[in-house]
């Protein structure tokens, strides 16, 4: 049994991505693991959010966490900025990390190139993640293929504390699945999908009517060759789609190479759109029923005052270790 961690931000509403390369291992590691998922609103707040939006954000994604197969009998869900240890360890693991080290992460320079001013917490953003996980004492951490280099980082972190302070931490391991850890946006595959992508056509979102799916695929950018086969390299849209075909419709790429052989782009298009639908409708029509009952504000009650008292733990030990407050 392993202790699990992770977390979605409440940016806008979670991606077929999202789904593809993180939350669905959410649900099949509960079995046998003590696991524990978080809406994280602090990390959110590292770019711009209209105050409204995220609120809404917020209520959806978990329902949708709910709707996609978290069981909060035998997982923990709650929300970031309901435990204050976040921020608390979230700092204490600023001051643990170099400046040097926060300004080679991709995910920094990804989400500020362009931008004239940036804020700070984008910049500390991965101490923030690196104390999500370590609260917990965490082992395995679920994440998509973009997550890997702050993972790296954590894992640092966490050494560098337990080298200097005395041992306090567990170092974690990343767990990001074979297929489907870097799903790609439909306008532009050589880029990740992302829930923050101004082009919404780039985008499914896992609450998309049936008609926008279909819509959204149909004008998915693939190439002039006509012909379906698996090449990242010289065909990333299509191959995109061959990924998102195979996990949607549990067929291997190379069965689906060959059914497709000889099917023109707009066939497979359509079929690739079905199987999506076949996946998003059963968790969409769980969430309709959630959004609407009491039940989420009980759950999410129930899993911030659990999360805290393990949080609290580990928090007190590392302020410890390093001599803050007082101590008897
Ligand atoms: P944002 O654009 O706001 O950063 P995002 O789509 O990257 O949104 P996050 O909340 O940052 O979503 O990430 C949630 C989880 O989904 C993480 O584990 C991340 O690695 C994973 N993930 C994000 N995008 C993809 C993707 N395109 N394919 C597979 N996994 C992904
Ligand atoms: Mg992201």
């Amino acid at each position: 049994m392993a202790k699990i961690f992770s977390g979605v931000q409440p940016t806008s509403i979670p991606t077929l991505g999202n789904y593809l390369g993180a939350m669905r291992n959410f649900v099949t590691l509960q079995d046998g693991n003590e696991c524990i998922y978080c809406i994280v609103d602090e990390h959110a707040i590292t770019v711009p959010q209209d105050p409204k939006e995220i609120q809404k954000n917020i209520h959806n994604l978990a329902a949708l966490y709910l709707a996609m197969g978290i069981d909060p009998k035998r997982s923990i869900l709650f929300i970031q900025s309901e435990v204050p240890c976040h921020a608390q360890l979230g700092w204490i693991m600023q001051c643990v990390s170099y400046m040097g080290e926060l300004e080679r992460m991709t995910q920094f320079k990804d989400k500020s190139k362009g931008k004239q001013s940036v804020s700070a917490g984008l910049l500390t953003y991965p101490p923030l993640m690196a104390a999500d996980i370590l609260l917990y004492q965490t082992e395995l951490v679920p994440v998509g293929a973009d997550q890997k280099q702050h993972l790296e980082l954590t894992r640092d972190l966490a050494e560098r504390f337990n080298k200097k302070y005395g041992q306090v931490f567990t170092v974690p391991e990343p767990y990001i699945p074979p297929v489907g850890a870097r799903i790609m946006s439909l306008a532009e595959p050589t880029k990740k999908m992302s829930k923050s992508d101004t082009n919404r056509k780039a985008t499914i979102f896992t609450l998309d009517s049936e008609k926008e799916i279909l819509k959204k695929i149909k004008s998915a950018t693939t190439d002039d060759e006509a012909s379906i086969r698996y090449d990242r390299e010289a065909k990333p849209g299509v191959s995109n789609l061959l990924d998102i075909f195979s996990l949607c419709s549990g067929r291997s790429v190379d069965e689906l190479v060959t059914a497709y052989q000889n099917k023109g782009y707009g066939e497979f298009k359509t079929d690739v759109a079905e199987s999506v639908i076949n996946v998003l409708s059963p968790i969409q029509e769980r969430y309709h029923n959630l959004i609407e009952s009491d039940e989420l504000d009980e759950i999410l009650d129930e899993g911030a005052e659990k999360a805290y008292a393990m949080a609290k733990k580990t928090l007190s030990e590392s302020e410890q270790a390093l001599g803050i407050g007082r101590r008897n």
